[in-house]
């Protein structure tokens, strides 16, 4: 199968051409035709020559993802369902803000990490996205608003979608430089955030890149016990192994961390846990952001959303201890845009429709 050129960082990119036999300069010249202007086939790079538009085709694709659905909601959220080339779907959101067009994507088919109030969680990974699967996601979205005339550009970034970025580290590194590249795309670092549910050991990795591509982390309840009864991830690193990983990456790179924290009715959203969470953060306050995110009900799960109320209260608590935070706004709530929603209702649909074939048969 021809892999897609999006996966191709510049670097590698350059390689590739000159391992060909090609001029360096071509590299420059395929990139600007690919994110600058932006093509959908080879053959519209115009001043490239002849042979290597031929060698590119004969190696690469430029298209790995079909569109599915394409949602639209009423605040100007867009929702793509995308098929894989193995026919695996996935689900990439365009969000409207006062700061620009941002565009969440998924990094994995599915996700292993299993925190009991995601949807994505119940289909366990089947595989890691391609960096080139990741980057097209961006394209397609891009090219969508190409084709609207508006001379919209994406221009934020948030690794929020199905899967676990650091559990595909490589693939999501290559996704960041191709995206980030001044002479391509140019979506600034700090524009760019990464969410981990909390892979310790790859926290220190992402803090030694050096680059200035933000950190979100997960953290969801203030002590181990509710943590490991809500995400299971924890027992594996808990949070006497998540906070010195916290630590290091505050310390190294001096960037401030988000920290995300869904309330859920009963479980996790009493004074007391907020009490607590501002406890565990005091001493890194000046570069903490909790972000309360109201949960998004996922059918088959047994949690709901928090009260009014109960939020209010949360947020109060932190405010009072100084720690920054706020209530995050949703978008596209009436087209399933949360989490792993739309795909996977899709999945159901395909499965009722298989057992249905198999009872007519
Ligand atoms: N795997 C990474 C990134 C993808 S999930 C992570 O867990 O951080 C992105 C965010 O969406 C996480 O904070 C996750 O907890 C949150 N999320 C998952 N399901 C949700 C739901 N039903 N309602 C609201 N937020 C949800
Ligand atoms: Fe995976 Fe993130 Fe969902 Fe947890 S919240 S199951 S880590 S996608």
């Amino acid at each position: 199968m021809k892999q897609s050129i999006y996966g191709l960082t510049f670097d590698q990119l350059t390689d590739w051409i000159l391992e060909h036999g090609e001029k360096k300069f071509r590299a420059k010249q395929v990139w600007d035709w690919l994110y600058q202007k932006r093509v959908t086939d080879f053959s519209q790079m115009k001043n490239v020559n002849q042979s290597l538009i031929d060698l590119l085709e004969s190696h690469f694709t430029l298209g790995t993802l079909t569109e599915e659905i394409k949602q639209e909601s009423q605040d100007g959220t867009i929702k793509f369902l995308f098929k894989l080339a193995d026919g695996n779907v996935i689900e990439t959101v365009l969000m409207r803000f006062n700061y620009g067009l941002s565009v969440c994507v998924t990094t994995q088919v599915g996700c292993n990490i299993g925190c009991s109030f995601c949807a994505s969680g119940i289909l366990s990974k089947s595989r890691d996205l391609t960096s080139g699967e990741i980057v097209e996601q961006i394209m397609q979205v891009q090219h969508h608003l190409d084709t609207q005339g508006k001379d919209e550009r994406v221009s934020h970034i948030v690794v929020m979608g199905i899967g676990e970025p650091f559990d595909n580290y490589d693939n999501l590194m290559d996704f960041l430089r191709v995206v980030n590249d001044q002479k391509g795309l140019s979506i600034g670092a700090r524009h760019i955030t990464v969410s981990t549910s909390g892979i310790a050991p790859k926290m220190y990795d992402f803090a030694d890149e050096g680059i200035q591509v933000n950190l979100a982390l997960s953290i969801h309840a203030p002590n181990n016990d509710l943590r490991s009864k809500i995400m299971k991830i924890n027992k594996a690193y808990p949070l006497e192994k998540l906070m010195p990983a916290i630590d290091y990456y505050l310390e190294k790179t001096n960037r401030r961390i988000t920290f995300e924290y869904i309330l859920l009715k009963d479980v996790n959203d009493h004074k007391e846990e907020a009490e607590q969470l501002a406890n565990l953060l005091k001493d890194k306050r000046h570069l903490s952001y909790v972000n309360l995110i109201p949960y998004n009900p996922v059918a088959d799960h047994p949690y709901d959303r928090s009260e009014k109320e109960a939020i209010l209260t949360f947020y109060q608590t932190l405010m009072d201890r100084g720690i920054k935070c706020g209530v995050r706004t949703e978008h596209g709530t009436d087209i399933d845009a949360a989490c792993g929603q739309l795909r996977s209702k899709q999945i159901e649909k395909e499965k009722a429709r298989k057992k249905k074939k198999l009872q007519n048969s």
